[in-house]
């Protein structure tokens, strides 16, 4: 491949630009059960519109951005009221879920160092926890141990027990966990981490702009935020069902004091005095400015009302995998996450779950894979709405199609290597 000798005129490369998006998936139409979180027409343009004006901006340097430093503290100090921090919580945003999680996981080894010092530092980590936690334990040089989990999915605490000791810096509990959605005993894990004196992060990417609004409608949401005691850190996505666009996530600690371990200052450069807030250099206004702008456009209101229609979606959803003969929903999640697998109790001819995935991209219908156990997952939206009935349809009919044959690719390909 040659590097574009000649410039073109626009026109031309952005219809080319356009052209090459005719094989991705149709998320418009509703058909992703995730990774596009679509709050309708007046979000895509209060989103577009702030993307426009803070295109170019950089957050790096706020002296020359003020306006950078003031959204960012604003959409932090929001999102920590939502959470039921104490006026003296703080954080930062991030470019999303993965760089919120490293920067709690690097700021529990630097005060496990600094406080107790900790030179071999380990964490403990249910197996639902994020990949996340480990790609932060394999960068930062820490030990992780990883713990099954009960029959429902949440963490066993016994299990995590057993693996805290004087080097642990950090136990993990996510509200809710990604795979099938269910809520971590999160008083309990904080209260463990508290026998030794290491953090207690909280997961939140997925729940933190869900959970808030779920107890605003009423329904049960066990304790998880800056509420429960011994809960140091949590990290929220605004760039899922924040609706916001992709790149925009918030960490935050307790208070000040806990938030300066994941600060960088360094100030033997000829460069001059560097600070760095999380773990980007250049950081784009665009994201913070689309948060900013989606969060002051919905309201409370608003996301009360995305949540409504989101907890119909997945509640009708769950509801009718139950009545298909073949699958099931895994553990009794509540909210907006559903797995499904086959069903063992069935006694009609096997299904693969892979091959019901298959057919349903078949019919435009895309679904991650995830195992063990094989599964077919759904983070569900307000970009689902109005769709579950076809869905259903078009799952009844995938069933029926590969009843009693199996998928020959089991990959559960996450991610883009190349
Ligand atoms: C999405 C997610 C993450 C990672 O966030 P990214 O924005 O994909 O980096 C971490 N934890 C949970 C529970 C998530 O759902």
């Amino acid at each position: 491949m040659d590097f574009p000798s000649r410039g073109r005129p626009v026109d031309d490369v952005i219809a080319d630009l356009g052209a090459k998006r005719a094989n991705d998936v149709r998320w418009e139409d509703g058909r992703v059960f995730g990774m596009i979180y679509d709050g309708g027409p007046t979000v895509h343009e209060v989103a577009e519109r702030a993307a426009s004006l803070y295109l170019h901006e950089n957050a790096l340097n706020t002296k020359a951005f003020p306006s950078l430093g003031a959204i960012q503290s604003e959409v932090v100090g929001w999102t920590a009221a939502l959470l039921h921090g104490t006026p003296f919580a703080s954080g930062f945003l991030t470019s999303g879920g993965t760089e919120s999680i490293l920067c709690a996981v690097l700021a529990a080894r630097e005060r496990g160092r600094a406080e107790r010092g900790i030179t071999a530092p380990e964490m403990v980590v249910g197996e639902s926890a994020h990949a996340a936690f480990h790609k932060a334990a394999h960068l930062f040089g820490i030990e992780v141990h990883k713990t099954r989990v009960h029959a429902d999915w949440t963490v066993d605490v016994d299990a995590m027990a057993e693996c805290v000791n004087e080097r642990t810096v950090l136990c993990v509990g996510s509200a809710p966990q990604y795979p099938q959605g269910v809520v971590d005993p999160i008083p309990a894990i904080a209260e463990l981490a508290g026998t030794v004196g290491a953090n207690c992060h909280v997961d939140a990417c997925m729940g933190g702009f869900v959970l808030p609004f779920v107890e605003q409608l009423g329904r049960a949401v066990p304790p998880w935020d800056f509420r429960v005691e011994g809960v140091h850190s949590i990290s929220a996505d605004i760039h899922k069902l924040g609706y916001a666009p992709k790149g925009v996530s918030v960490i935050l600690h307790r208070n000040k004091d806990l938030r300066r371990y994941q600060t960088f200052v360094f100030d033997g450069w000829l460069g001059g005095f560097y600070a760095s807030p999380n773990l980007q250099g250049t950081r784009s206004g665009l994201p913070m400015a689309t948060a900013w702008s989606v969060i002051q456009h919905l309201g409370m209101e608003g996301y009360c009302a995305l949540t409504k229609q989101t907890l119909e979606n997945a509640d009708r959803m769950r509801a009718g995998i139950a009545e298909i003969d073949g699958v099931r929903v895994l553990g009794a999640g509540q909210y907006h996450l559903v797995a499904m697998s086959d069903d063992p109790a069935s006694s009609g001819v096997p299904i693969d779950v892979f091959a019901v995935g298959d057919a349903l991209l078949e019919r435009g219908w895309f679904h991650d894979r995830q195992t063990p156990p094989d599964s077919l997952h759904s983070t569900v939206s307000n970009s689902n709405t109005g769709v579950i009935d076809d869905y259903l349809e078009a799952l009844a009919d995938s069933i029926e199609e590969v009843r009693g044959s199996r998928a020959e690719d089991r990959g559960t390909n996450y991610a883009t290597l190349e």
